[in-house]
């Protein structure tokens, strides 16, 4: 089965789905999206999901394509038609089609929509944060002063990842100029301290406000666990007890190396699993 995407209106197959070159969004990257996960054919955390969104767009003076109400119905349709149980649906709005020229079109162009979904074996995530976890590479952040958008701009972030790619690790932990970890190029990063604790930076900070970070820690305080939002530096968390980073579509996942060095015994530790289940549970109802 062809997938299908949404494009500005239409539902169409992905070989016709296309934006025009003028395109502020492919000009410029004047645009913002969002990632939501899709469990059992729900769509996870939705309203915080929009919200963000919506913020987002209000952040960049950018208008909504449509109201919040429609705009359920069209992701919902994208899940539908692509027959996605457990998947990844993926939104973008940018600012139009103008000539190409920096400041706001003085017309303002209607903004361009589309949305995709694909499928994601969530349960095969769960199970490799049971049981392997993944590696972490410290990288620079070298991004701009407004990472709590979410700008489809994502350049730094790319060339992180791609580093600890090469690396042999699976995400980049970002790491500021004096030296605190900020978050990983498309997740946020904890570590829990000898003491049990899980510290994880503050979004009043420059950085995504994660989605999947505010559900692990309502879980994890509903879990009677201490949460502590502050900045740690790269040091401290390679001390750590245990780390994990979070994101819609890795849930909760163990970081068990950074930069080659163990972090605890260099296995999926008991608080992370114990999150993990959590939120699978939170998930699953
Ligand atoms: N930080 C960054 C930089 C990201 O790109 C993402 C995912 N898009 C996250 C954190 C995790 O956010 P969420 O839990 O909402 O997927």
């Amino acid at each position: 089965m062809s997938r299908i995407a949404y494009v500005n209106g239409a539902y169409v197959p992905m070989s016709e789905a296309c934006v025009h070159i003028d395109d502020r969004g492919y000009q410029f990257a004047d645009g913002v999206y969002e990632g939501v996960s899709v469990r059992h054919g729900k769509l996870i955390d939705l309203e915080p999901h929009l919200d963000r969104l919506w913020r987002s767009l209000g952040e960049l003076q950018m208008m909504a394509p449509m109201d919040r109400g429609p705009m359920r119905l069209v992701l919902k349709e994208v899940v539908r038609r692509n027959r996605i149980k457990d998947g990844f649906l993926y939104l973008q709005i940018t600012r139009g089609v103008a000539p190409r020229d920096h400041p706001f079109p003085a017309q303002t162009p209607w903004p361009a929509m589309v949305v995709t979904a694909k499928r994601l074996n969530f349960d095969a995530v769960m199970d490799r944060a049971m049981t392997q976890g993944v590696a972490g590479s410290s990288q620079p952040d070298i991004r701009w002063g407004r990472c709590d958008v979410k700008s489809t701009s994502l350049l730094p972030n790319i060339l992180a990842k791609q580093a600890a790619r090469e690396a042999g690790a699976f995400e980049a932990v970002m790491v500021d100029r004096d030296g605190y970890v900020t978050e990983g190029s498309s997740t946020n990063i904890w570590m829990v301290t000898k003491d049990g604790t899980l510290v994880t930076r503050s979004t009043d900070d420059n950085i995504l406000p994660g989605i999947t970070r505010a559900s692990v820690m309502k879980v994890a305080r509903d879990l009677q666990m201490k949460v502590e939002e502050r900045a740690f530096t790269l040091e401290e968390a390679k001390g750590a007890a245990e780390m994990f980073l979070t994101s819609s579509t890795s849930c909760a996942m163990p970081i068990v190396s950074l930069d080659g060095q163990k972090i605890g015994d260099g296995t999926p530790g008991p608080v992370a699993k114990r999150l993990v289940e959590a939120y699978k549970a939170f998930m699953d109802a």
